[in-house]
């Protein structure tokens, strides 16, 4: 969770929820429930604490938001039968301390003059908060401390009639990253920022149009990719087939790089690269950077295999997998407290006693957040015997928080915002610590160096510079309250 900041005084942990996300939407397919369960499953990596569906059947809207994981929650038959229509949207999220309300759950439904709409989101908007206030001041009553209900009120109060006149107006009052779809009676409707930070890409399955949040959902229900939404467009399906309208300035295009290192699952296709074979090719300019003399390469599983598949390729030094992890735990992140965090690592990896004893390993990792799992990591690796610990990271040093809708703790916790290299080496316990370099990554991800006139991506997370405005950081430093009552349901 990012904490963005209010002059309102702390409030604690859930002042104002930022969480990561995967939105997934379907058009005409009479199982449109099912098949949006099964595509949130295949975005349950972007998010696990809480998920929900809308459907429209031609009278009515249906709704099913819970706390919980996709197959806890829409894994009978019985919840998705309570879900008719051949149109639906669907939403997981991910958020890391404190508690988790329904209130905050996605797909977010409000009912306006102009009949139902749902609407879900993966992003962060930057201005929420400004927005929100002077919307507040003017009588609105929010109900959420969602970021996204900014948008609901801003639809609400648009003087536009036709549906989505009114996003675009709404639309082009926020600022910051966001890949949304929305469901109105007649329309599934996609749109990306004008920045295109966060993914959203266009399938279909014969007559019925599918719009998620990653590739690899495509997949799973035998539909094929079409292509991604631009940066800047809204796609809107109705019974007159699909339209593209791009109604916002043209803004240059920055999509996040983090995607590519960690964030999407590596089956995933962003725009137009494979991410599986990108992260092998960030593993082999890490190699050709950094390479150290070692008897086999091991990755930080399951984020660091492909990188570390890349560097034993390009190194010719042996991949073994030296740590077994456990898929029954969640993301490490997802433990609220530190020290149940400190627990949860050991409780996700175990070291491979037999192949490490003695040995000189080189693991491999996407990034080193607060640096627990590296610690606990190489600690494992010694208790097994290793004779030397490198670590070699597929990504720069992680020095600045995403305010985008990636999930990272504030400058104060991020080791790499603290330390330089030699003393996170130290602190991590490694005989050598190397990260990837700016332009090493950018030539594994884009061909090419890094411009630094007009970086390719957003890269803020490694070099601060923040392609759209931090509205609601600059003119109000200071933790947010964005409601009264306790986060508690
Ligand atoms: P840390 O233990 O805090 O250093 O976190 C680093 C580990 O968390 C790495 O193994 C990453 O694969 C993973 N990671 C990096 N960024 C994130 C994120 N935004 N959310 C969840 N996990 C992450």
């Amino acid at each position: 969770m990012i904490r963005c900041r209010h002059p309102l005084g702390d409030t604690g942990d859930d002042a104002y929820r930022h969480e990561e996300c995967g939105v997934f939407g379907v058009y005409g397919h009479d199982d449109a429930a099912a098949h949006t369960a099964l595509g949130l499953h295949g975005l349950q990596h972007r998010g696990q604490e809480a998920c929900g569906i809308v459907t429209y059947d031609g009278d009515h809207f249906h709704s099913h938001r819970a706390l919980g994981t996709v197959g806890d929650n829409f894994g009978s038959q019985e919840v998705i039968a309570r879900l008719p229509g051949a149109m639906s949207i669907g939403h997981v999220r991910y958020s890391t301390s404190g508690e988790t309300v329904l209130r905050n759950v996605q797909p977010l439904f409000a009912d306006f003059k102009f009949g139902g709409l749902a609407i879900a989101h993966n992003g962060n908007l930057t201005n929420a908060y400004a927005v929100r206030k002077s919307l507040v001041d003017k009588g609105c009553i929010f109900q959420s401390t969602s970021d996204t209900e900014t948008i609901i009120h801003l639809i609400a109060k648009s003087e536009y009639s036709p549906v989505v006149d009114r996003m675009i107006d709404a639309l082009r009052q926020v600022e910051g990253a966001y890949s949304l779809v929305a469901l109105t009676r007649e329309k599934l409707i996609g749109v990306r920022d004008p920045y295109g930070i966060r993914p959203l890409i266009l399938g279909r399955m014969g007559d019925t149009y599918i719009l998620s949040s990653e590739s690899c959902t495509l997949n799973i229900l035998g539909a094929e990719f079409v292509r991604d939404v631009d940066p800047g467009e809204i796609i809107v399906i109705d019974k007159k087939g699909l339209r593209s309208i791009k109604p916002f300035q043209k803004a240059p295009s920055r999509f996040c790089i983090f995607e590519y290192i960690y964030f999407a699952r590596p089956d995933s296709l962003m725009e137009g690269k494979n991410v599986y074979e990108v992260r092998k090719q960030i593993g082999a300019e890490l190699a050709r950077e950094c390479p150290v003399e070692a008897d086999m390469v091991i990755p930080v599983p399951d984020s660091g295999v492909p990188a570390a598949l890349g560097y034993a390729n390009q190194s010719g030094i042996p991949f073994e997998i030296g740590i077994i992890r456990s898929h029954y735990m969640g993301r490490t992140f997802i433990e609220p407290s530190d020290q149940i965090r400190h627990l949860g690592v050991r409780l996700k990896h175990n070291a491979n006693s037999g192949l490490i004893k003695g040995k000189r390993l080189i693991l491999v990792d996407d990034s080193i957040v607060r640096g627990t799992t590296s610690t606990k990591i190489v600690e494992m690796m010694r208790n097994a015997g290793a004779r030397e610990v490198h670590m070699r990271i597929s990504s720069p040093p992680t020095d600045h928080s995403c305010f985008y809708g990636i999930d990272t703790p504030s400058q104060q916790e991020l080791l790499a915002a603290q330390n330089n290299i030699e003393e996170m080496a130290k602190l991590i316990g490694v005989d050598s610590l190397a990260y990837i370099s700016f332009d090493g990554l950018y030539r594994a991800v884009a061909g090419e160096d890094r411009n630094s006139e007009a970086p390719q991506f957003c890269d803020a997370c490694f070099t601060g510079e923040y392609p759209v405005r931090l509205t609601d950081q600059e003119d109000s430093p200071g933790p947010q309250q964005l409601s009264l009552l306790a986060e508690q349901e």
